[in-house]
């Protein structure tokens, strides 16, 4: 497509980084990794009225586009360094090319990750963002791990991006609290510094990103194990709990999506010193529940009665 707006990419999303070769420009980006360490690669896309409402502000799609994908990376355990971004824009709109820009470097420079190259075509709107990252070798965290008596614990709060949206589907509210919510599923907080803490000790880690549920349920069919969650334990941020009642917040809290806090396990012994970390690195963790023999997740309410569950998450081809 137009030269100008990938000019204008590369110019709003500069970083100099000794790595990369041959940055934004040529056929192909030459990037030089660091002697001995993995590579994380991830790639997310995000669709127009599937993803982000029709109308979301460019600023704000650039800034999700890329959070959801270091979000990923934070799952792992790795540091972010790289990405590629290919855009498929219904017109060439230098003004939204701007904003989106702007958006992406405003998360990009907070991790010095560099825009190295990319696709830029014509189409309903679609965002599709891969990263790079380096993790040392056999440290990444994964899916898998999660043994019988591990604690399960969350970053953050779960159920603020739910909220977000349906008080943006609603329109009207503009307080401080709704503004909150708002700001949680446009600007979600990649939790890369907590993956890195949780490096060495946490035994699985997930983001969550299709619901509570739904992730910690991948966490628990990769590591052959089940899930007890109690209900009463799930973080909630106070904006979430004035604006909804108990039984929507817990709703939104298990099955909401795009939260992109991370979901791990950790062995009863290290907990504390795990949430000591968390709590240093300004995001917090709670205990929600154990690993238990089985398969699945289960939650209990206050009194210990096990909940029906309707919504088990975010499934993208479901009814
Ligand atoms: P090619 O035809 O070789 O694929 P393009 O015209 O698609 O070349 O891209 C030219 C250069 O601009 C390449 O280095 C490519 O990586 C980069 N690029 C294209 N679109 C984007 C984008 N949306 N963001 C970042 N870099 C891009
Ligand atoms: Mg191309």
């Amino acid at each position: 497509m137009e030269f100008s707006l990938i000019d204008r990419i590369r110019q709003r999303t500069a970083q100099g980084r000794d790595d990369v070769r041959l940055g934004i420009g040529d056929d192909a980006a030459l990037l030089a990794m660091p002697p001995g360490q993995e590579l994380a690669v991830a790639i997310d896309t995000m669709v127009e009225g599937v993803h982000f409402p029709i109308g979301t502000a460019a600023v704000d799609l650039g800034w999700k586009a890329l959070a959801v994908n270091l979000s990923d990376l934070a799952a792992m355990g790795a540091t972010p360094a790289w990405a590629l971004l290919a855009l498929t824009l219904p017109n060439a709109d230098a003004a939204f090319v701007d904003g989106f820009a702007d958006g992406f470097a405003q998360l990009a420079q907070a991790y010095r990750l560099a825009l190295v190259g990319g696709d830029t075509t014509r189409g309903t709107l679609t965002i599709s963002v891969a990263v790079h990252g380096f993790v040392p070798p056999g440290k990444a965290l994964t899916r898998a791990g999660a043994q019988v008596g591990d604690v399960v614990l969350v970053t953050g709060t779960l159920g603020d991006a739910a909220g977000g949206l349906q008080l943006v589907q609603r329109g009207g509210r503009s307080d401080a609290q709704a503004s909150y919510l708002i700001q949680r599923i446009h600007r979600p907080t990649p939790r890369v510094a907590a993956g890195l803490a949780l490096r060495g000790h946490a035994s699985a880690c997930i983001d969550v990103s299709d619901g509570l549920l739904a992730d910690l349920g991948h966490i628990c069919t990769s590591s052959h194990v089940g899930a007890e969650i109690e209900a009463a334990l799930l973080p909630r941020s106070s904006a979430l709990l004035d604006l909804f009642d108990d039984a929507t917040s817990c709703d939104f809290a298990l099955s909401g999506g795009d939260d992109y806090e991370l979901c791990f396990t950790v062995p009863p012994q290290h907990v504390a010193s795990v949430q000591t970390d968390l709590a240093r690195l300004g995001c917090g963790a709670a205990r929600i529940g154990r690993i238990v023999e089985g398969r699945g997740v289960n939650v209990r309410d206050r009194e210990g009665r096990q909940l029906e569950l309707v919504h088990q998450g975010w499934d993208h081809f479901g009814a």
